[in-house]
């Protein structure tokens, strides 16, 4: 679960990290005030969207009046903003961050990422911060300082201070990059986060260290002990079709392709999409009803795939263990009669009561294309979408 830029730095505040002070709004009034209030005469005006990129698809503004506040936080706010990460059709934003402007003498990078190869969070630093760290990645990798992190040491002075010496942090920032570090881990371990991102990092004209920017995601299988995150979440970031799919216990995500896959079990849902490639098709989500689908859960799973305006076909795959068969030929039918089916449907069942859910579908009066096996039924639904 991603958080919005302001919440982040709250979060970073609770662990000592110095941010720039500023206000959430949702309104240009709310913005003035929110200026007036910081005083001063430089404020940055932040679109706060859940994707990065912001600087350089224009959501992020400096002003030098409170005539630019105004005009550039009405610019931005209901704006559609389109970055890297928010693919073409860009994010509406509805709610800004004003905050006082920071005299930047340098940009640095630092993030923090669960590395699963070393069972070890990795603390990634460079000297090279701001919009253009992609760039570094793929161009100057040796400008990127990695260093594990020992989950019983936690992050060492040793380690922060070898980090600031590797990216260029003058020795005496050294005690500020030692509380802004260890604060950033602390709190990746203790919110359970799977990454965190200070981006830019800057060095002020004063010497001071200061989180400019920074980005949060969590672990979402530990959102059950964090109701604070869980407060935070802001579901016009979300996809619709996934935060519909979550009140329902539904496990989906949208893809890009044309042929639905409504399966039981993660792992078959994979393999599933993985054969739909194989036969030249392309999936247009991954969706697992889980162990115990119901009837109910069945149609809204097929009303979710419905809903996209893409869709060709569906491929129903399921493998009946716990679940019986002639109970899941009972919802798929009773599913696919109240959403009217509008594309083919082709469903491949095996295990329990394999031949009485065969008899089921077959029996039901409605255009469902059986299959025999996987293979079968990847062959028959690129068939069906492309016909
Ligand atoms: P992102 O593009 O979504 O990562 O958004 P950032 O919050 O990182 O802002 C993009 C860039 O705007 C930063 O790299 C800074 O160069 C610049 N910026 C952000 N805040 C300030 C500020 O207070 N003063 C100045 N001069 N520049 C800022
Ligand atoms: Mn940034």
């Amino acid at each position: 679960m991603k958080i919005h830029e302001y919440q982040a730095k709250e979060l970073l505040r609770q662990y000592g990290v110095p941010t720039p002070r500023g206000v959430a709004c949702f309104s240009v009034d709310e913005a003035l005030t929110a200026a007036q209030q910081l005083g001063g005469s430089v404020w940055v005006v932040k679109a706060q969207i859940h994707a990065g990129g912001r600087g350089k698809g224009g959501g992020v503004k400096v002003a030098k009046s409170l005539d630019e506040v105004r005009a550039h936080a009405q610019a931005i706010l209901g704006m559609q903003l389109v970055t890297h990460q928010t693919g073409p059709q860009g994010q509406t934003v509805r709610r800004l961050l004003v905050e006082e402007g920071a005299a930047i003498a340098r940009e640095f990078y630092l993030g923090m990422v669960v590395d699963r190869s070393r069972q070890r969070v990795a603390l990634i630093a460079s000297s090279e911060g701001g919009m253009e760290i992609e760039e570094v990645a793929a161009h100057s990798p040796e400008k990127i300082k990695t260093e594990w992190i020992d989950p019983v040491a936690g992050l060492t002075d040793v380690q922060a201070d070898a980090t600031a010496r590797a990216i260029g942090l003058p020795e005496a920032a050294q005690a500020d990059v030692r509380a802004v570090l260890q604060g950033l881990y602390r709190a990746f371990v203790e919110k359970d986060a799977m990454l965190a991102e200070i981006n830019p990092l800057i060095l002020t004209a004063d010497h001071r260290v200061v989180a400019l920017d920074c980005k949060f995601n969590f672990d979402s299988n530990a959102l059950y002990r964090h109701p604070e995150l869980v407060a935070l979440r802001d579901l016009d970031e979300e996809d619709p079709a996934e935060v519909e799919a979550s009140k329902f216990d539904l496990s989906y995500i949208q893809l890009d392709g044309d042929i639905g896959c409504l399966v039981n079990g993660a792992g078959l849902a994979m393999a599933t999409m993985d054969i739909i490639k194989l036969y030249g098709g392309s999936p247009a989500n991954f969706l697992d009803v889980g162990g115990g689908a119901t009837t109910e859960k069945v149609t809204e799973a097929f009303k979710l795939m419905l809903r996209n305006p893409k869709l060709q076909a569906i491929l129903v795959n399921i493998f009946g263990g716990i679940m019986k068969c002639d109970v899941i030929a009972q919802g798929v039918v009773a599913a696919a009669r109240e959403v009217q089916l509008t594309v083919p449907l082709v469903v491949r069942l095996e295990g329990t009561n394999v031949e009485l859910g065969k008899q089921i579908l077959a029996e039901s009066g409605l255009p469902i294309i059986s299959a025999n096996n996987m293979a079968d039924a990847a062959e028959k639904v690129v068939a069906a979408a492309r016909g």
